[in-house]
């Protein structure tokens, strides 16, 4: 343990050489809601302290040439299991700087979140350990769980929770294993709202889902693997308050792939594209998640490939820039990040081309930065 502990406190001190002052000229913007073909951004002290056509510029301010290139806020992954701060670095360096984990260890995790401030890192938001049923879904990791059985147990988990913490509360219903009861997951929900935590949910069945969110869940973590949506069965669910979806198309795909199951009992990938669309075309935010290292996903590049995924399924590729930035940083109420506006964190990706016009350009990075200061890469 004190190993460990003297390797983060090295880690914090690995700091990139700080430009203080830069300004990006003439670059293609994506700024997190729309593009601007042709402006400037400056950056001063790790803000965003001006996007516009002319920026006065002193001697001291770097320049750096943005002609042929595009602009866009560093990435968020809204799905992701860390275990180490290498998943952090990893992801760092493909410019994904904020990463949401759904099911850890509480003690190494508030070790790694130590690592926020430290430019090579992704910065890590917590669910601490997901609400699970005893041999349920999450125990199988071999690491000890603490579960419920049963509606009275979910005001101490959450407390328990809010002590370790945590960001928001992740719950699990997947049937395969043992599972919450609904009124189990009822019960988490209001709790997690009364703690101000939001509640996102682990579902793999339509049912699970309409269920959920009919509980008041803020997100569901994956998309349904099981039934297309019917009309009427989409339209009770748009009564609901907002609620977000992490998709997990990667995931999901490459999961049937492994696993072998009945293909008949799940839908097909154009199936399960068609879900993300109807929910996309009636206003539900989609956000990007991958859901790492689940079925050998890296914690970096392949972010690129969900947002592909995303852009297969309908999505044009402005929206699906928004699912990896603006969108993750909304739902997770993620301040001063996922767009470029002044007085916003200098988290940014410059990249070759134009990203804003094929999404495949994803892996044409030039440079990130993170509060102002280069990752290395
Ligand atoms: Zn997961």
């Amino acid at each position: 343990m004190k190993k460990l502990l003297f390797l983060f406190i090295l880690f914090s001190f690995v700091i990139a050489s700080a430009q203080n002052s830069f300004v990006i000229k003439d670059v293609k913007l994506f700024d997190g809601e729309k593009v601007i073909e042709r402006t400037s951004v400056k950056v001063d002290n790790g803000t965003i302290v001006e996007v516009a056509i002319n920026i006065h510029t002193s001697g001291k301010d770097q320049i750096i040439d943005g002609n042929g290139k595009t602009l866009i806020p560093a990435l968020s992954n809204a799905h992701v299991h860390a275990w180490a701060p290498q998943s952090l670095s990893q992801a760092a360096k493909a410019g994904v700087l904020n990463v949401m984990d759904m099911h850890g260890v509480e003690t190494y995790q508030s070790m790694m979140r130590q690592l926020k401030d430290s430019t090579n890192y992704a910065r890590y938001f917590v669910a601490g350990y997901a609400a699970t049923a005893p041999e349920g879904h999450g125990t199988q990791f071999g690491f000890p769980v603490p579960t419920l059985n049963k509606p009275e147990d979910a005001k101490k988990f959450i407390t328990d929770r809010v002590e370790a913490n945590v960001d928001y509360i992740k719950i699990i219903v997947e049937p395969w294993r043992n599972t919450l009861s609904s009124e189990t997951v009822a019960a988490l929900i209001k709790e997690a709202h009364l703690a101000d935590r939001m509640a996102v949910v682990h579902v793999s069945r339509l049912a699970d889902a309409i269920n959920v969110l009919s509980h008041d869940a803020d997100g569901i973590v994956h998309i349904w693997w099981d039934k297309e949506i019917k009309k009427d069965q989409l339209d009770k669910l748009l009564e609901k308050k907002t609620f977000f979806v992490i998709p997990t198309l990667l995931t999901t795909i490459k999961a049937f792939d492994a696993m072998n199951l009945d293909e008949a009992k799940l839908l097909t990938k154009e199936k399960l594209f068609a879900q993300v669309k109807k929910l996309f075309d009636n206003g539900v935010p989609i956000l990007a998640g991958t859901d790492p290292p689940n079925v050998g996903i890296n914690f970096g590049t392949d972010l690129y490939q969900e947002l592909q995924l995303l852009n297969e399924s309908g999505m044009s590729t402005i929206e699906v820039l928004k699912a990896g930035t603006s969108n993750v940083a909304d739902a997770f109420g993620l301040e001063d990040r996922g767009y470029v506006i002044a007085g916003y964190r200098a988290d940014l990706i410059l990249l070759d081309g134009d990203v804003t016009n094929d999404i495949k350009q994803m892996n044409q990075i030039i440079t990130v930065w993170k509060d102002g200061k280069v990752v290395k890469r």
